[in-house]
């Protein structure tokens, strides 16, 4: 397999899916010269199926705004890859959602979902509804009309979404009510993220942001380094930059930035946990302002209109909002400000620049699908609980989800470690993820 050549195939065959392209290059950039060693996988030409997903659904989606207008928008669900288990991978709802998007998403999830140890193949969906300014009778409207289409390509052992940009607890309330009014099933497995009354499992809502941490703690301790008194950039308020907030000050940490489409707020004395709740608040309103966090906590919280968190010193920086949201400028910024570490936990939201600047000036640096797993993760525990018809103590997904960060740790410097004793996460991450999908994809025949 040449890389150069699958790519040509792919920018000839899908021109300006330009993050489905971005995706698809790092990991065969990566696991290149191990894929060459195994003559058995270009026979069964494993990369030219990989890389394409297994289908994917598109439908329009219609609904009523507060003022009477009729509103459409576009549904997709991408089923990428069921080697080696159901399709599972969250909805995004956001105004710049395409297939490409999609397409990116759900080929990264196949290889996150393969580090998490669980038996979940990897998908991805959404609409390009913009949820800024929608009250929450709109927010139910739209996600009750999206599952009236969604339904029939979804359950608990053939696909199952769950959450990503704009769709959080909310939304997945309103998703598995409507759900269940057209199934007439109670069938909890279908969706994870639910409430915690209903069927969802206790820390899914912070297992991201958590895992992240537990993440980042086995990277620095590796190196003899630990998150104690470090002072953390993140980017974002919403539910995962919540989570890694609340656990990053858990451990000892100090939070000085937190971010928005509109600017950042940067907090010298350090993230409160009042500051903590109020992003939650922050995300409920819709309004997808960060400055409202310097409003409310004036003095403490201070506002820099159109800045990214990058602009913010700090000793590791935690990507926690969108792709492609740290350019290689970003890092030069970083690095001059004293950053030495950079944990990915927005899906690909170091652009390839900037990971080549990390990588090339001794900063240390993790990817997303290892980072961030801890969210699908714990929706993996979700769904065994449902399985079982039982619910898990917090101690006991804490336990497991601590569990599963130090195992996806373990197989990035199992397959990453470099001649020089330093570990490259990027090959690492991709290689485990690859190995594992590849191999089942070969056991399994040419389908
Ligand atoms: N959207 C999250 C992710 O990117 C979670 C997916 C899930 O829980 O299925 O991994």
């Amino acid at each position: 397999m040449k890389t150069s050549e699958i790519m040509a195939t792919l920018q000839a065959k899908y021109p300006g899916e330009n993050e489905y392209l971005q995706a698809v290059q790092e990991v065969l950039e990566s696991v290149e010269e191990v894929y060459n060693q195994h003559p058995e996988f270009e026979q069964a030409k494993i990369v030219e199926r990989m890389v394409e997903p297994d289908r994917i659904f598109t439908f329009r989606v219609t609904w009523i705004d507060d003022e009477g207008c009729v509103q459409t928008n576009t549904g997709y669900r991408v089923q990428f890859n069921s080697a080696i288990g159901p399709y599972k991978g969250g909805l995004r709802f956001h105004k710049a959602v395409t297939p490409s998007m999609l397409k990116f998403l759900g080929f990264e999830q196949t290889f996150k979902n393969a580090l998490t140890t669980l038996p979940m193949g990897g998908a991805k969906g959404g609409s390009d509804f913009n949820p800024r300014g929608r009250s929450d009778a709109e927010i139910m409207r739209f996600c009750q009309a999206f599952m009236t289409e969604l339904w029939q390509c979804i359950g608990p052992d053939q696909d199952i979404p769950a959450g990503d940009v704009g769709v959080g607890g909310r939304e997945i309330g309103y998703l598995y009510g409507m759900y269940k009014k057209l199934a007439r099933e109670y069938n909890t497995g279908v969706l994870t993220g639910k409430g915690s009354t209903w069927g969802g499992s206790v820390l899914r809502p912070e297992a991201t942001g958590y895992g992240a941490l537990y993440f980042t703690e086995n990277l620095l301790h590796r190196v003899g380094k630990d998150v104690k008194g470090c002072r953390i950039a993140l980017s974002g308020f919403g539910n995962v930059a919540w989570g890694a907030a609340k656990k990053a000050v858990e451990l000892g940490a100090k939070v000085v930035a937190v971010s928005g489409p509109d600017g950042v707020c940067e907090i010298p004395g350090g993230i409160t946990p009042e500051m903590i709740d109020y992003m939650l608040v922050m995300r409920a309103s819709n309004r997808d302002r960060v400055e409202d966090m310097a409003d409310k906590f004036p003095g403490q919280a201070i506002f820099h209109a159109g800045k990214k968190a990058w602009s913010v010193k700090c000793d590791i920086a935690l990507p926690c909002a969108f792709q492609n949201e740290l350019s290689e400028a970003d890092a030069e910024e970083l690095a001059s400000n004293g950053c030495w570490c950079c944990c990915e936990v927005s899906n690909m939201g170091c652009q390839p620049g900037a990971i080549r600047y990390f990588q090339s000036h001794g900063i240390y640096f993790a990817p997303g699908k290892a980072v961030n797993a801890g969210g699908v993760a714990t929706s993996g525990l979700e769904m065994t609980q449902n399985a079982e018809h039982i619910s898990w103590s917090g101690k006991e997904v804490d336990e497991k989800l601590h569990f599963i960060m130090n195992s996806i740790h373990e197989q990035c410097v199992k397959y990453g470690t470099q001649p020089d004793g330093s570990v490259d996460y990027v090959k690492g991450a991709n290689i485990a993820g690859f190995m594992k999908v590849a191999t089942a994809m070969l056991e399994q025949g040419i389908i």
